[in-house]
């Protein structure tokens, strides 16, 4: 009686099955039906194997595990079925023929072009290139610079001040502390990077590139200074000329505002040099002694010069950049000319 019972589920099973097809969610369903853990079929069975007499529960208990074993192995085939199914129905179809998308490709910034110019004229004269953090302390930022804390170049207006101490530095001139309180003199050296200014406007952004210089050593004089940079401009903007004019910059003393002959011009007066002929490059100077005494260097013994340029200035001169704001929009049209 109770064998009957079992044939009979497990037709009905094999018939419920066949007809989830390959329906993961009919499969589960038929599951729960027979193999549930709380109410299954197979449950109900396990259940009459207590109440048989002794002489049938050995036959019983052995159809009941074949019963088991079958149920278990067509779940887990049809379920294989079902899935494997379903992958196919969502895999795309691919065309291997198509020709493919071809990534678009980049170019190297023009003021990262410039930036490398730049310093291979340097690294050929025998200087490194240095490198800094972008986030600075007011010592390394301003007073090591002999930049006082009632100096105009600390407004507010100028410098982004971060949360505690720290600010963003407004020049790249914090390396060249840096630098001289690690190394002792000779020093020769380039630093290139990024600086900040709440500046924004036509000609500003408050983000741009600069690349400062610093030689400090024994018998350094202007005549170094002035012999490096008409060297260095003349290499850089095809012989064009180089002129000195008298300047103030808190770190050095004597300072010099250098300009080179108009590029586009030839020095004969055009829109871009305002009719003089000239156009305005690069500061300089010789270091303060002051600053080598806040820093301990041997003012005495040490001498040496300093200069700083604006890199995208350079890089909007050299490729004939008519707006900062492209530089720095992203816009790959621009980028891709420097390809
Ligand atoms: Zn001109």
């Amino acid at each position: 009686m109770s064998l009957t019972r079992l044939e009979e589920v497990r037709r009905a099973f094999l018939a419920d099955l066949d007809a989830a097809g390959p329906d993961a969610a009919a499969i589960e369903e038929v599951r729960v039906r027979y193999a549930g853990r709380r109410s299954g079929v197979l449950q109900e069975l396990t259940a009459v194997l207590r109440t048989l007499p002794n002489e049938e529960k050995r036959e019983y208990g052995r159809a009941l595990n074949e019963l088991k074993k079958l149920v278990e192995s067509k779940l887990r085939a049809a379920k294989e079925r079902a899935s494997s199914s379903g992958r196919a129905a969502s895999r795309p179809v691919i065309d291997v023929t198509l020709p493919g998308h071809v990534p678009p490709r980049g170019a190297e910034h023009p003021v990262h072009l410039v930036r490398r110019r730049i310093e291979s004229i340097f690294l050929r004269m025998g200087y490194s290139v240095e490198d800094g953090p972008e986030i600075e302390d007011d010592w390394h930022n301003f007073e090591a610079l002999n930049l006082p804390p009632d100096h105009p170049a600390r407004d507010d207006q100028d410098t982004f001040y971060l949360p505690g101490s720290s600010l963003l530095r407004t020049h790249t001139s914090p390396v060249q502390a840096r630098v001289m309180e690690k190394h002792a003199p000779p020093i020769r050296i380039v630093v290139p990077g990024r600086v900040y200014r709440r500046d924004s406007d036509l000609r500003h952004s408050p983000m741009f590139h600069q690349l400062e210089g610093l030689v400090v050593d024994e018998g350094i004089t202007f005549g170094h200074l002035k012999a490096t940079l008409e060297a260095f401009l003349k290499e850089l903007f095809h012989g064009v000329e180089v002129r000195f004019r008298p300047s103030y910059f808190p770190f050095t003393e004597p300072s010099a505002e250098v300009d080179i002959t108009c590029i586009f011009c030839g020095g004969k007066g055009c829109g871009v040099c305002s009719r003089s002929g000239w156009i305005e490059i690069l500061g300089s100077g010789m270091v303060d002694p002051r600053v080598f005494e806040k820093i301990g260097i041997d003012a005495d013994r040490y001498t040496g010069f300093a200069f700083g340029l604006g890199l995208d200035r350079v890089a909007m001169l050299l490729y004939g950049i008519p707006d900062l704001r492209l530089m720095f929009s992203g816009d790959q049209r621009v980028t891709r000319q420097f390809a």
